[in-house]
C-alpha cells in the first residue's frame, strides 16, 4: 500500500507504525480527524494475516470513528490503534509502552476499549496515560448497553418508517457484549427474537435469558425476519450476502457493516432499508465522549436522539434518490466541511482538553 496515497483519499491526518522491540508490540494508531475535537476510539488487538490488513483496519475504522462523532455532533474526532497479536507479546509490558506513546500526542488522541482488549490490558495502559477511557464505572455505566439502546432507537425510526407495526421479527447476528443487551432491550419491547452467536454456548445462554430462538450461525443473515441486526464482524453485507437476505430493515452494531459503500446501493435497489452503522452504534461513544469530554452525568437523551436522526437520514436519502448510506455520509461530511471553515477557532481553543480524563 503507498500510505500517503491512501492517508490523501480520505485526508487523514496521522498514521503511526509503533513497535517496541523489547515487548514485542507492533502496529499501527491512525488519527484520522480532529477538526471537531480530540480523536477518540478504542484500541483493537487481533491476528492478521498481513501488516497491510491491520493497517487496513485502523485506517477504515479511524475514519468512521470521525463519521460517527460527526453525525452525532459530538465534540471529537475520529482514531483508531490496531496492534498486531503475536505469540511473543509481552502483554502487560506492551500495554505500558503504547500507553507512553499515547502520551506522547498530548491528548491529540484517547483510547479506550474495542476488540481483544481486556480490563488488564486498560488498566496497564492507565499507568503510562491519562488519556485512556477506563472502565467500568458506575458513573460511566455499560458502554455495550449505551450503544445497544442506540441501536435500538435506530432500528424503531426503521420499523415506523417501513409501517411495521406489529411483533416485529429480528434476528441478531453475535450475541457478544452489545448484542445480548439488544436480545434484552428487544424483549423488553416484546418483539420476537433470533439469535446465533459463532459461541454456541453464549447463543445457548442469551436463548434462555430472553426466549430467543437459536440459529446456526451460517444460517441467521438470510433468516427471513423484518430486521437483521448484525452485531458480530464487519463486512457481513456484501455481493455474496444481499442476493440471500430475507429481511426488511438491517440495523444492527457492527463498524463497517456493509462490505463497500455499492453494496448500500444494492440493498437500497432491494428496497432493505439500511440503517448506517455508525450513526445507529454511536450510543457507545456518545456516553464516552458526553462523560470524558463534557462531564455530563446522564447521556440517556442524547442516545434517545438517534431515533430522530435515523429519520433524518432515512428523508435525506428519500429526497436526494441515494441510498441511506450516502447520506448519512453526506451529512457527517457537511458538519466536518462547516466546522473546517472555522479556521482557528479549533477545539484546543474551546477548552476541550482541559476536561479531566480518567488517570
Ligand atoms: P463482542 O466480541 O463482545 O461480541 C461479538 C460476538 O460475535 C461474539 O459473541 C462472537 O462469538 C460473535 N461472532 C463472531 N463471529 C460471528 C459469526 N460469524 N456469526 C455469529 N456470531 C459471531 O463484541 P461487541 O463489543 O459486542 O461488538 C460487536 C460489534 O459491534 C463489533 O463489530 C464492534 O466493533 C461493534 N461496536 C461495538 C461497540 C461497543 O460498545 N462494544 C460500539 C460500537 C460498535
Amino acid at each position: 500500500m503507498n500510505i500517503l496515497e491512501a492517508m490523501a483519499t480520505h485526508d487523514y491526518e496521522q498514521v503511526i507504525a509503533f513497535q517496541n522491540r523489547s515487548t514485542g508490540l507492533r502496529g499501527f494508531l491512525a488519527v484520522h480527524d480532529t477538526t471537531l475535537g480530540p480523536a477518540l476510539g478504542g484500541v483493537r488487538i487481533r491476528t492478521y494475516a498481513t501488516e497491510e490488513d491491520g493497517l487496513t483496519d485502523a485506517l477504515r475504522l479511524s475514519r468512521a470513528m470521525t463519521y460517527k462523532a460527526a453525525i452525532s455532533g459530538l465534540p471529537c474526532g475520529g482514531g483508531k490503534t490496531v496492534i498486531l497479536l503475536d505469540a511473543n507479546l509481552q502483554r502487560e509490558a506492551a500495554f505500558e509502552a503504547l500507553g507512553r506513546m499515547v502520551e506522547g500526542l498530548h491528548g491529540r488522541y484517547f483510547c479506550a476499549r474495542d476488540v481483544g482488549i481486556t480490563d488488564a490490558d486498560l488498566s496497564a495502559i492507565a499507568r503510562t496515560t491519562r488519556f485512556v477511557a477506563r472502565e467500568p464505572s458506575p458513573e460511566l455505566g455499560d458502554v455495550s448497553e449505551h450503544t445497544a439502546r442506540g441501536v435500538w432507537q435506530g432500528m424503531r425510526a426503521c420499523l415506523e418508517w417501513a409501517g411495521i407495526t406489529g411483533r416485529a421479527r429480528v434476528a441478531i447476528q453475535g450475541v457478544g457484549s452489545v448484542g445480548r443487551w439488544l436480545a434484552r432491550i428487544l424483549r423488553e419491547q416484546h418483539l420476537e427474537l433470533l439469535v446465533a452467536d459463532a459461541d454456541a454456548a453464549r447463543a445457548a445462554e442469551v436463548g434462555r435469558e430472553t426466549g430467543a430462538r437459536v440459529l446456526p450461525p451460517q444460517e441467521i443473515l438470510s433468516a427471513p425476519c423484518d430486521v437483521l441486526a448484525p452485531c458480530a464482524l464487519g463486512g457481513v453485507i456484501n455481493a455474496e450476502t444481499v442476493p440471500r437476505l430475507q429481511c426488511k430493515i438491517v440495523c444492527g452494531s457492527a463498524n463497517n457493516i456493509l462490505a463497500t459503500l455499492e453494496d448500500g446501493d444494492a440493498l437500497a435497489r432491494r428496497d432493505v432499508i439500511y440503517a448506517p452503522d455508525y450513526l445507529v452504534n454511536a450510543g457507545g461513544l456518545i456516553r464516552g465522549a458526553e462523560f470524558f469530554l463534557l462531564g455530563r452525568a446522564d447521556s440517556s437523551a442524547s442516545i434517545a436522539a438517534l431515533h430522530k436522526r435515523t429519520l433524518r437520514v432515512l428523508e435525506l436519502a428519500r429526497e436526494r434518490g441515494i441510498s441511506t448510506a450516502r447520506a448519512a455520509d453526506e451529512l457527517a461530511e457537511a458538519r466536518l466541511k462547516k466546522m473546517k471553515t472555522f479556521g482557528d477557532l479549533t477545539w484546543e481553543a474551546t477548552g476541550a482538553l482541559s476536561a479531566p480524563v480518567c488517570g
